[in-house]
């Protein structure tokens, strides 16, 4: 009998076809395999029992960076016969759901041969296999051979052709493959691009970082700005060059000896660390760990993350110290992927170790963190990049969803999946709105698409929007739908979780454009994927200032000061009151009074800035989510007492707990019942609804709230390994756009 065996999934690029040689051959089996556009196809010459025990081996044991889908398993009719079983190269046809790899850290076996001194690779700074190694980054185009990747200008030497061509190699058809002769070469430069000469460059580098020096490197995805993170006078002069006063920085280490002298590390952290992926996670420091107190200053934990390229294994083995690696770019503007991008940035750093492997697709560290054993992503990138998830139902549409404004994310459907790009950031520049549409254009080319819907968010001023009015101005046949941010969040975390039924979201977030046209935030919404209705939310408060109460705490909680005391304000003397000039407060007061750009907001996002500033925490914000990160510092576990609070017309007044917050004399004791009172809040209101209850929006990525919410309601719908911040928005637009029918 003659089957067709069509396998879906991550199977390019991963050794899936050798394997499938080696599996047949073992058999006896005839037949052939290939790539084509689906994934990959095997045709096998088989009796019923033979093919079965060939299926169960694909499922029992696939190689390691593979993912199945679905197999496909079709009886058909003899096309020509097999003398034994081949390997054919790729189609050229273009992708329709096949796979696109992630980028993965060098493998155990690279690894060894990295140290091997007889090994013909040793010490080579892009050692790679089939196993481990570039992907995403280097791709231009599928199918995923080295003719369609930034690998296509290196001529492979002989020994590596040989390599490459002998499916029994673990370098078979490995795309990335080099070595010290044919492979990519590092430079070593000064920032006025002069190259500097040396016998070892790497030992070069390293010498430079160990004397304090800011040296940026070229990575997988993008390029780091490194130093040595022990050491104050390099680590606060980064900060300084960089304009980042205290936003926590990334540490790189060795391995994860050296991440347990950091931090206070579980074995599910530990497994998340040392995963292929490898991405930052968020750990709780040590009280005697060795870095400088510049890293990430004021908080009780670290982001660490092991060495995932062989570059930076060969860096961190001679230096042997822990080293700052942050993302290098201008901050809020994209990740610097080019030479020229880099000696913009040649202010900040003082040497650079380069290389001519080309980065295609910019793909940023990915932050991660675990709580009650669970996964939570902060950035899906490297490493997950670009991320397939499932759509409820298959779809014949052809949608593209451009995310939200901030943490932006695009995505596509096809079939029955989504297709998220890696997180691409704010859109707040020039240079970024660019980048997100590079990133709307890599997607397209990739996988052949063109859309038939786009859907963006409802916010009038989100560039994401104007550039999806754009997209359908310019093809009056694509259709275009605007979703409510809140109800985007939602749906994605049902998406994750595979849930249609009717559910009751709560969707906590900086802002979001509401339905009214005020900034939501703090939104209890009971959904189903045809459409919500808001059952409740935090009473509106006014936004002084607008915008720029985002990044001012002290002007929230100087609102509710007005609520409660009126021009009785004028009197206070508190750490409020006293961060503004008196002609300020009554300038402020009048904006506040005759709603002058004071936008009324329902934001629990804000609300967390409101306690930060009435407890003096922080008045000015440095970063984004700041406040939340200091308050999760104060938490302690053994206050479990909550503030009063009442729900009138679905409405929580926050006036009244910031009222006993202004009371509280202690602000350990304040900020633990207020996380407290946000826990009983959502307890009150699910416990009205028979509803399953499932969370997103950026506030869940407060770890104290995740933990206190998990024990509280057990049973509660969180987005697991995946994202709860604004990233996740283009997934629930994509899902809202299989349903709804109209604007
Ligand atoms: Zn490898
Ligand atoms: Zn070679």
């Amino acid at each position: 009998m003659f089957y067709s065996i069509e396998i879906r999934g991550v199977v390019q690029g991963v050794g899936f076809r050798p394997f499938i040689y080696n599996l047949a051959a073992s058999s006896g089996l005839k037949g052939q395999v290939s790539n084509n556009g689906y994934g990959v196809l095997i045709l096998l010459d088989a009796c019923q029992e033979e093919l079965d025990a060939f299926v169960q081996k694909i499922r029992a044991n696939p190689p390691p960076l593979c993912e199945i889908d679905s197999i496909k398993i079709t009886q058909i009719k003899k096309t020509k016969s097999f003398e034994c079983f081949s390997i054919q190269m790729s189609e050229s046809a273009k992708s329709l759901s096949s796979h696109i790899p992630s980028d993965i850290a060098m493998c155990a076996e690279c690894e060894s041969e990295l140290k091997d001194k007889t090994n013909r690779r040793f010490e080579h700074p892009f050692i790679t296999c089939t196993n481990c190694g570039p992907r995403y980054s280097i791709i231009r185009n599928l199918p995923y051979d080295r003719k369609n990747t930034s690998m296509d200008e290196f001529v492979m030497c002989k020994k590596c052709a040989a390599e490459y061509e002998n499916p029994h190699d673990r370098r078979y058809h490995a795309q990335p493959i080099g070595c010290h002769e044919c492979g990519a070469r590092l430079s070593l430069l000064d920032n006025k691009g002069k190259i500097i000469e040396s016998v070892n460059i790497i030992d070069k580098a390293v010498e430079l970082i160990a004397e304090g020096k800011i040296v940026c490197v070229k990575g997988i995805g993008g390029y780091h700005l490194i130093c040595d993170a022990t050491n104050d006078d390099a680590v606060k002069l980064l900060r300084e060059r960089k304009k980042r006063p205290s936003k926590p920085f990334g540490v790189m280490v060795e391995d994860i000896d050296v991440a347990k002298k950091i931090a206070i590390i579980n074995a599910k952290e530990e497994e998340l660390l040392c995963s292929n992926r490898r991405p930052i996670v968020l750990l709780k420091k040590r009280d005697d760990n060795s870095l400088s107190d510049f890293v990430a200053p004021n908080i009780n934990q670290v982001g660490l993350f092991l060495a995932y390229t062989p570059l930076h294994h060969l860096i961190l083995q001679r230096l042997n110290t822990p080293i700052v690696a942050t993302s290098a770019n201008i901050s809020d503007e994209p990740l610097c992927t080019t030479y020229d991008d880099i000696m913009k940035l040649r202010g900040i750093w003082d040497y650079c170790l380069e290389h001519n492997r080309e980065i295609l697709n910019s793909c940023d560290d990915s932050v991660a963190f675990v709580e009650n054993e669970k996964v939570f992503m902060l950035r899906n990138a490297r490493g997950y990049a670009p991320l397939y998830l499932r759509l409820p139902q298959t779809t014949s549409k052809k949608i593209l969803s451009l995310g939200a404004n901030q943490k932006s994310t695009v995505a596509i459907t096809v079939e029955d999946s989504v297709i998220l790009s890696p997180y691409i950031g704010d859109l707040g520049s020039l240079s970024s709105i660019n980048h997100f549409k590079s990133h709307i254009e890599t997607l397209k080319r990739i996988y052949d698409f063109t859309p038939d819907v786009v859907v963006c968010d409802k916010h009038p001023n989100y560039e994401s929007t104007k550039y999806a009015k754009e997209l359908v101005a310019q093809n009056q046949e694509v259709e275009l739908l605007q979703v409510q941010h809140h109800y985007a969040h939602i749906l994605a975390t049902m998406g994750v979780k595979g849930i249609t039924t009717k559910v009751l979201g709560v969707s906590f977030d900086g802002t979001g454009y509401g339905d009214d046209g005020n900034l939501w935030g703090g939104e209890f919404l009971v959904c189903d994927l045809e459409g919500y209705e808001r059952v409740g939310q935090f009473k509106y408060f006014k936004l002084i200032g607008g915008e720029k109460a985002i990044k001012e705490p002290r002007r929230v909680a100087l609102g509710f000061l007005f609520e409660i005391y009126g021009d009785g304000v004028f009197n206070l003397n508190n750490p409020i009151t006293n961060s503004f000039s008196a002609a300020e407060i009554k300038t402020l007061y009048t904006a506040y009074k005759n709603g002058l750009n004071s936008p009324l907001s329902s934001s629990c996002g804000r609300l967390f800035d409101a306690v930060a500033s009435l407890l003096d925490v922080v008045q000015v914000c440095s970063y984004e989510g700041e406040s939340g990160l200091l308050l999760e510092s104060l938490y302690d576990e053994n206050i479990t007492e909550y503030y009063k609070f009442s729900m009138q017309d679905n409405e929580i007044d926050f006036s009244q707990i910031a009222k006993q917050i202004l009371d509280e004399e202690n602000s350990r004791i304040a900020v633990s019942k207020f996380f407290n009172t946000i826990v009983e809040i959502i307890y009150l209101v699910q416990k009205k609804y028979d509803l399953p209850l499932v969370l997103s929006g950026g506030v869940f990525q407060n770890r104290v709230l995740l933990r206190l919410i998990m024990k509280k309601i057990p049973d509660v719908i969180l987005p697991e390994s995946f994202v709860s911040n604004d990233a996740s928005i283009a997934y629930g637009q994509a899902i809202a756009a299989l349903n709804l029918k109209t604007l």
